[in-house]
């Protein structure tokens, strides 16, 4: 009998689970994977803050960002530079084994190539049901979290809801040449409603990537052979991975025993897909959660409701001004996101992203408003022409 168990051996439920094992709980981690570090689907490009929050073994990072280059479907580029390190590329598979090493070390116990199937709330009790190298498996608990990522089916068999708005990520590692700063395409045909990448890593190696909303693979390889006409790769290294990322925050994230944390509760930033610092913010939200509710003996939804105010309190606002700019960037064709990156350049946006006093790579809201406050007032009222078909007076 488990005080938790959780379900997913990710950033966030190894994360989760070295926490509450320091908190001297007794915790099983569940995960369907031979290993912690097995197929990531994942960029790995975290902030300052993320690295602080898990205190990251510096020898995991393989670049430090404080530039982006983002170029137009014409091949025009902005650059938008701070004067430091605003991002950090890691590798992202260590990551994973890094966290799950240090949850066990803390006393959390780990069951890999198990998938669990279907959770079962009992009155004084969970159970949890796992097929495990095709044989099934029972395992009982006081409490559970669902930290299994994005298109889990077990949040819907739980009535906590669905996410249904998703775009869905493709990366591919290749050879870069001459690349010493992550590029970012915004064009809807090479990426329709997302935008793709090309990011250094080491040794002249990259990440080449995109976000759409459909055929990731023909765009992948569209990406691909695009980068290589334009002498930017010479090839691709290693088999293209896939994986989904919700745009949306699943409806409802607690039950009678049950939390839902990180991707699978719909933790990400819908601007850039990025999940890791937010899901981890959260987890620390869930663990003090869970810890109070185990004091005062009370597992129940009411008590652990609590849980979703907290990171909506916290997040609540990022994920809504987020999905709107989403939203606005792809309904714009590439004639809009032409003119859009020109209005951008003419007027000033890089200097005045480069001037701000604060900025973060995490929180976005800000950055956005301030940047549509200063083109306001940049742009003169004359460059704002009526459409063609509205007569003057
Ligand atoms: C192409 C791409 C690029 C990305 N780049 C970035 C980036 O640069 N920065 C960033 O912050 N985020 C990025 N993300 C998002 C980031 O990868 C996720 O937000 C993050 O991994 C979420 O962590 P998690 O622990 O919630 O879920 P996951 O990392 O998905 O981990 C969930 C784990 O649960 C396991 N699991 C699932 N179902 C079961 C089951 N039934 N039983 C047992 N185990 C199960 C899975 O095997 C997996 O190991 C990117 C995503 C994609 C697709």
């Amino acid at each position: 009998m488990y005080n938790t168990i959780i379900i997913g051996a990710g950033p966030v439920g190894s994360y989760l689970a070295g926490k509450l094992a320091r908190l001297s709980y007794k915790v099983l981690v569940l995960e369907k994977k031979m290993a912690a570090g097995q197929d990531i689907c994942c960029t790995g490009i975290v902030s300052r803050e993320c690295l602080d929050l898990i205190h990251l073994d510096k020898g995991l990072i393989t670049r430090q960002v404080s530039s982006a280059r983002f170029l137009a479907p014409s091949g025009k580029s902005i650059r938008m530079q701070r004067s430091h390190k605003v991002a950090y590329i890691i590798d992202r598979p260590a990551l994973n084994t890094q966290l799950a090493g240090r949850a066990q070390e803390s006393g959390a116990s780990y069951l890999f190539g198990t998938q669990v199937t279907d959770i079962q709330v009992e009155t004084e009790r969970l159970q949890v049901l796992a097929n495990c190298g095709g044989q099934k498996r029972l395992f009982e608990a006081e409490t559970a979290v669902i930290a299994t990522g994005f298109g889990s089916p077990l949040p819907g068999r739980l009535d906590l809801g669905e996410i249904k708005d998703f775009v869905i990520g493709a990366q591919a590692e290749v050879n870069v040449v001459d690349l010493d700063e992550v590029e970012i395409y915004l064009d809807q045909k090479l990426a329709p409603s997302g935008f793709a990448w090309l990011v250094p890593t080491r040794d002249n190696r990259g990440l080449a990537g995109l976000l759409t909303n459909h055929q990731p693979e023909r765009h992948l390889k569209k990406l691909i052979s695009t980068l290589e006409t334009q002498d930017k790769i010479t090839s691709d290294r290693a088999a293209p991975v896939y994986g989904a990322i919700p745009l949306r925050p699943l409806p409802k994230t607690y039950a009678d025993r049950i939390l839902v944390a990180g991707e699978a509760a719909g933790q990400v930033k819908p601007t850039t897909g990025g999940g890791i610092y937010y899901g981890l913010l959260c987890a620390d939200i869930a663990a003090g959660t869970l810890d109070q509710a185990f004091k005062i003996h009370d597992l129940s939804e009411s008590r652990l409701a609590s849980y979703q105010k907290n990171w909506r309190d916290r997040l609540g606002k990022e994920l809504q001004v987020g999905y709107w700019a989403h939203r606005l960037y792809r309904k714009l064709d590439n004639r809009n996101i032409e003119r859009l990156h020109d209005l951008v350049s003419k007027n000033g946006v890089p200097q005045f992203v480069a001037e701000l006093d604060h900025f973060s790579f995490d929180w976005h809201s800000e950055l956005i408003f301030k940047t549509l406050k200063h083109l306001a007032i940049a742009i003169p009222a004359r460059a704002i022409k009526p459409p063609s078909n509205v007569v003057r007076a």
